[in-house]
């Protein structure tokens, strides 16, 4: 069976190094997920591949050079990726998903754009696909590509995940193309998402908007089902769990414990974006410093953001106040002997992030809205056997399988700083006692649980449409 990933990025992404072209894999857990596919399974992937030309004759190289790892690119125009990928998807689509509501921008080329890059996908798409593949669309970029892809494919397998949140109907309903981005998702025989919330917003938007009733998870199209599920996605366990046993990552923790291993340390991991709270986080630690003086020189905070987006005004402003606001809190608390927030804006090698997570004694993981959040479970599988305290944002996907974590309210500066507090306090054996609860979730929800299972999910629905068709 072939099985097509269609997805924004494709996993390799090309640079320009002089006249030639270097590629680096940009290795993302859905990527890992699949490899762990049954070998029955032949894995092709579309999507773009991270630049621009114009040049026919670079096209074919780089189309080339990717056929052989099963990739085929979707090339893009400047102009496409500003108002396809920076407008619609990013500055429209995403805010609303993350209930930010007052971020939304609408633009109307932002939308046709959208609606012909869809296109494009679909066009190489059609080049390669036969009607007895499978064929899994990922995520909000490609929201129109299903029932784009049914118009030529009546009866192929076609599924779709959507990794962001899935906003309650009176948020959802100001889209104006609300009714087109529900009709493209409805394209699929699966529709899937993190958690039965999203889902149930999902459902609850079909029947305002489309008429149609979710029963059971299912609705009743003309000759097919749709059915719509939640598949929490995970993290490669071992992969985490195992990595201090590696001698290179062995050597980073002995690094950092030279020079942060005499203070408590509190760390966060998270792309630059406004849905990840980052400013309440900065300000519910100031707090802390304010109120409890008894902890300076004793605890800091490790900030690594990982620069994203940056092209995009929102972004960009939140980057300057976000150092503002770091500046002033390192310059009114440090002292010679300590820094309060050790800021870094740039990505870490595998090695040195699970170093830190090993070491971290608290992981401060409080986004104001996320899909899921997957820094919160490569912390709990990284401690091992060693203690360290989750404190986790009710508003991330995360939290419903991990109810052991210190559950707060991101919004409530306060709560951060009370949950940074009892963190500091918790008994050894209480953390360890909460971790293997979550190590145990964490480790039967694998990634490769997620593909598998939704890959089965999406053959099962697609043989009960066949019957029906
Ligand atoms: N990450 C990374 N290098 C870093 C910091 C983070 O590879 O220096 C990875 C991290 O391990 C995690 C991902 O980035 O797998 C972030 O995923 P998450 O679901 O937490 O947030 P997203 O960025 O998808 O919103």
């Amino acid at each position: 069976m072939r099985l097509f990933i269609i997805s924004n990025r494709l996993p390799l992404k090309a640079q320009r190094v002089g006249k030639e072209f270097r590629f680096s894999r940009s290795e993302g857990g859905l990527a890992t997920g699949l490899d762990s596919l049954e070998m029955s399974v032949e894995k092709y992937w579309i999507g773009w591949p991270g630049l621009y030309t114009e040049n026919e004759g670079e096209k074919e190289n780089i189309r080339l050079y990717l056929e052989k790892f099963h990739f085929f690119p979707v090339f893009l125009s400047s102009r496409q990726i500003h108002d396809y990928y920076e407008g619609y998807s990013n500055s429209t689509v995403w805010p609303l998903c993350h209930y930010f509501f007052s971020y939304v921008q609408y633009d109307r080329s932002f939308w046709q754009a959208y609606r012909e890059v869809n296109q494009l996908f679909c066009e190489v798409a059609v080049s390669l696909i036969r009607a007895d593949d499978m064929v899994w669309v990922q995520d909000y970029q490609l929201m129109l590509l299903p029932a784009m892809l049914r118009t030529y494919f009546p009866a192929v397998s076609i599924g779709y995940f959507h990794h962001i949140p899935f906003p309650s109907y009176e948020l959802f309903r100001v889209l104006p193309e609300k009714a087109d981005v529900l009709k493209g998702l409805l394209g699929a025989d699966l529709i899937a998402f993190h958690t039965h919330d999203y889902m149930r917003h999902f459902s609850i938007a079909v029947q305002r908007v489309c008429h149609l009733n979710f029963r059971f998870g299912e609705v009743r199209l003309l000759n097919r089902i749709v059915h719509a599920d939640a598949f929490p996605m995970g993290i490669n366990y071992r992969l985490y769990y195992d990595s201090i046993l590696r001698p290179e990552v062995e050597r980073a923790l002995y690094q950092l414990s030279q020079n942060l291993g005499r203070y408590k340390l509190i760390l966060t991991v998270d792309r630059l974006d406004y849905s990840k709270g980052i400013l309440h986080r900065l300000k519910g630690f100031e707090l802390f410093l304010e109120k409890h003086p008894e902890y300076w020189e004793k605890v800091s905070l490790v900030m690594i953001i990982v620069p994203s987006r940056d092209q995009v005004k929102k972004y960009a402003d939140l980057k300057m106040k976000m150092e503002e606001m770091i500046g002033t809190i390192n310059g009114e608390y440090a002292t010679l002997n300590w820094t309060p927030i050790h800021y870094f804006y740039h990505g870490f090698p595998f090695e040195e992030l699970v170093a830190l997570y090993h070491l971290a004694d608290i992981a401060l993981v409080t986004p104001l809205r996320d899909g899921m959040n997957l820094v919160a479970k490569e912390y709990v599988a990284a401690k091992r056997e060693r203690p360290g305290i989750l404190i986790l944002s009710e508003m991330a996907g995360a939290a419903i399988e991990l109810p052991e974590a210190l559950l707060i309210n991101p919004n409530d500066i306060n709560e951060i700083e009370r949950a940074i507090c009892k963190a500091l306090q918790m008994p050894k054996q209480e953390q360890l006692k909460k971790l293997r609860r979550m190590q145990q979730v964490i480790s039967r929800q694998t990634v490769n649980k997620w593909a598998a299972d939704f890959v089965a999910g999406l053959q099962n629905i697609r043989r009960r449409n066949d019957v029906l068709g």
